[in-house]
């Protein structure tokens, strides 16, 4: 009986170790892509899961750096992982809706670290300042062109920021392919890529997008990681998860980070994560 128990542990053991050893091997061609918005106070009226303080911020950029991270483009990546390269240790950060603060306050951090960011932007909403919920200022063109210059990525966001699942199809279209004109005639390059509002689309958004050549990429908001597999079977759904501030500094960041490398390793084993997060969404909705 004995004998069996010290079987069944050292099995067990080495049962562990392979899933390690395997796990290990995943992250060697998988990369992140976490999710940002505001970098700056989170302004009275707004949810606090949109705003990450700038020392916060620079908190995640110290922790990257520290654990060897290589931050770069979502095109870079995609190169990357087309090359079958060891991509160990490199993430995509990604900022939604273009404000102003991201120009101000994430860029010079992002340039002092050495790291390279991706700005998704709302068509109808640059160089605008809005005083509904305080006052809220977004990037303009100048901004976007000088940042593009300096490496950073520039995409779409769409031009209304309304959700495209939810609104009338025949305005899909507009949504889609009004802020290529849009980027290129004004600043003089084209983007390639999209994140979708709300993380939110379908198979005829998709349909709508492959229409544009110029589109090579797009970011839903299905937590995980990205692959070869990602990158060349469903572009348009590559894998993002936002980072919150909770107030832990870099572990806020690097519990995003695992909870990305799990994902991805069970969804690549053919574990249905998307059903995963649902239940969780729904059991943090309904415990109290
Ligand atoms: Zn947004």
């Amino acid at each position: 009986m004995r004998i069996l128990l010290v079987v069944a542990a050292v099995a067990a053991m080495a049962f562990q170790g392979r899933i390690r050893e395997d796990f290990e091997n995943y992250k060697m061609h998988a990369i992140p892509a976490l999710m940002y918005h505001s970098i700056g106070t989170v302004p009275e009226g707004w949810s606090p899961d949109l705003c990450v303080p700038p020392a916060a911020f620079e908190e995640h950029l110290k922790y990257l750096k520290e654990q060897g991270f290589n931050v770069i483009t979502a095109p870079q990546a995609m190169i990357l992982l087309k090359s079958r390269q060891n991509v160990m240790n490199t993430v995509i950060l990604t900022f939604d809706d273009g404000y102003e603060d991201n120009y101000t306050i994430a860029f010079p951090l992002l340039k002092k670290y050495g790291f390279l960011g991706n700005f998704y932007i709302v068509g109808k909403d640059v160089g605008l300042v809005t005083n509904q919920v305080g006052v809220i200022r977004y990037m303009d063109f100048s901004q976007l062109k000088e940042m593009h210059r300096q490496g950073m990525e520039i995409g779409s966001h769409t031009m209304s920021h309304d959700p495209l699942t939810t609104m009338k199809p025949n305005f899909v279209p507009w949504e889609i392919y009004q802020p290529l004109n849009l980027f290129y005639e004004k600043m003089g390059f084209w983007i390639s890529g999209i994140a979708f509002p709300n993380g939110a689309y379908n198979d005829s958004v998709i349909t709508e997008i492959r229409k544009y050549v110029k589109y090579e990429y797009g970011f839903s908001g299905q937590p995980g990681c990205n692959t070869l597999k990602t990158v060349t079977e469903t572009p348009f759904e590559l894998r993002r998860a936002g980072v919150y501030d909770m107030g832990r500094g870099s572990e806020d960041v690097g519990k995003v980070l695992r909870k990305c490398y799990i994902y991805g390793y069970l969804e690549e084993k053919g574990v249905p994560v998307r059903w995963i997060d649902k239940g969780r969404q729904f059991l943090q909705k309904v415990s109290f």
